[in-house]
């Protein structure tokens, strides 16, 4: 083997090679950065010629050609888009690992506009002054919470940690010991608590927290008692939360203590009334009397990552001025997706046509079994390759949200005539689009809820391609 050693060419031969201008050309890449491609296979190529790590028949297309392929082939993986859409099989709406809420189609084309071009993100075109990114689309978000005033960060995250190192650091603030969540990607409440320099005073245990005992908790140090929206866990059986209604009663007696609800999901839409869990409006929140309230942007409201913030007027005032404010601002392509997003609710009913999110969640499994049943059917008339059974099954709605609720839905649980459960997987995530599917019972399974009408050709290509 190691006589091959002397034949690998050097880079500059290569260089001069009529293939590297080929590749150079076809993915657009500088001499200098294909190059490095080039050396990185030539040792890798090296390296396994010493740990004896190649067969003969590797060289017996020569080697330069075998270099030039290699590369080529790197080359094409190294231009592919990195962040990449997926094709969502898994029926989890607000998929965390998927990029949650999906936008509308007026939310994109706003964003794109105001991406493409100069904006009044800080400008009062008619004053033909300098303006506040704060201040653009507050109106919209007052309207939709009927909140006082309201602001937006970058996601919910940032709100909770604005609020709690805005209005309570190095005081005390009240947790019930039933709120003190871990949601998902290790984000802690008592963690956040730390770093804001609040100070934490947890109260009641895991499963009971009853209103004696925020009333004990209350000192001259205590500037809060902060509610968490259990929004990715449920707390079955021997139960027992104090309602935000109570809590703010009790905050009332007392002089300068803030109510703070961190609701999570926040959702701008009554999914109560179609049956579907139990969240509640942010409306009715805001309507209890809380002082300030936080939710996030891309779970149940549907639109982009952010996080609200909405309350009395003297409390947002006091955070926009804070310099958290500044490192928490979100980017104006945020700003143009989440008004649009709003302007969408406030058109009312077509909020649930319109936004992705409250679409794919109401869906009805009827129509989603038309559309599981078209799939098999064309699948199965194009390629004797799989077998495919229409089932029913449950969709979650994900990214932290009304955990309890299962929807009911329909999947094509779909096996291959060689391919392994796995393998099957595998070389669907390895199409283009990517396509995720849910492993249920051993099985390949498409829930369709999460699937658009315009992606099911694109699915089936991605199964044929699988062959
Ligand atoms: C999801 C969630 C957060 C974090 O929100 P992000 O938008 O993911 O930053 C905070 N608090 C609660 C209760 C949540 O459910």
């Amino acid at each position: 083997m190691k006589q091959y050693l002397r034949q690998l060419p050097p880079v500059h031969e290569l260089q001069k090679a009529e293939q590297f201008e080929t590749i150079r050309t076809t993915y657009h890449m500088t001499k200098d950065r294909l190059t490095r491609f080039v050396q990185l296979e030539i040792s890798d190529i090296r390296e396994r010629i010493l740990n004896d790590n190649l067969t003969e028949d590797f060289f017996s297309k020569g080697i330069e050609e075998v270099i030039f392929t290699n590369v080529k082939s790197n080359v094409s993986q190294w231009t592919k888009d990195r962040l990449t859409r997926v094709i969502n099989g898994t029926g989890t709406v607000l998929h965390t690992n998927l990029g949650r809420a999906r936008l509308s189609e007026k939310a994109v084309d706003h964003v794109a506009d105001v991406a493409r071009n100069y904006s009044n993100l800080e400008y009062q075109e008619v004053e033909g002054k300098r303006g506040s990114r704060h201040d653009i689309i507050e109106d919209l978000l007052k309207e939709v919470t009927g909140a006082e005033a309201a602001m937006v960060v970058n996601n919910n995250a940032a709100a909770v940690f604005l609020v709690l190192s805005g209005l309570a650091k190095n005081q005390e603030v009240i947790v019930s010991r039933g709120q003190l969540v871990e949601i998902g990607g290790s984000f802690r409440i008592s963690s956040i608590m730390e770093e804001s320099g609040a100070k934490l005073v947890e109260v009641g245990t895991t499963n009971k927290t009853h209103l004696t005992d925020y009333e004990h908790a209350i000192n001259e140090d205590t500037s809060m008692i902060m509610k968490v929206h259990t929004s990715n866990f449920m707390t079955v059986g021997f139960t027992e939360s104090v309602d935000t209604e109570d809590l703010v009663a009790l905050k009332e007696q007392q002089d300068q203590l803030v109510f703070y609800e961190d609701l999570g999901s926040g959702s701008l839409y009554n999914f109560k009334e179609q049956g579907i869990g139990d969240e509640p409006v942010v409306k009715q929140v805001i309507d209890t009397g809380v002082d300030v309230i936080s939710f996030s942007g891309d779970k149940l409201l549907g639109g982009p990552q952010a996080g609200i913030i909405a309350g009395k007027k003297e409390i947002i005032q006091k955070l926009k001025k804070h310099q958290l404010a500044r490192v928490l601002r979100v980017d104006k392509m945020t700003l143009a997706a989440l008004e649009q997003t709003l302007k969408t609710y406030l058109s009312g009913e077509e909020a649930r046509e319109e936004l992705p999110t409250l679409r794919d969640i109401t869906r009805l499994p009827e129509e989603i079994r038309e559309q599981a049943e078209k799939f098999a059917d064309e699948l199965l008339s194009l390629t004797s390759s799989y077998h495919v059974e229409i089932q029913e099954s449950t969709s979650q709605i994900g990214g932290g949200t009304m955990p309890g609720v299962q929807l009911p839905t329909y999947i094509a649980t779909v096996t291959h005539n060689v391919f392994s459960t796995h393998e099957l997987a595998s070389k669907l995530r390895a199409c283009s689009p990517v396509i995720v599917t849910r492993l249920q019972d051993d099985q390949v399974c498409i829930d369709f809820r999460t699937i658009a009408e315009n992606e099911t050709r694109q699915l089936l290509e991605g199964f044929l391609q699988v062959e």
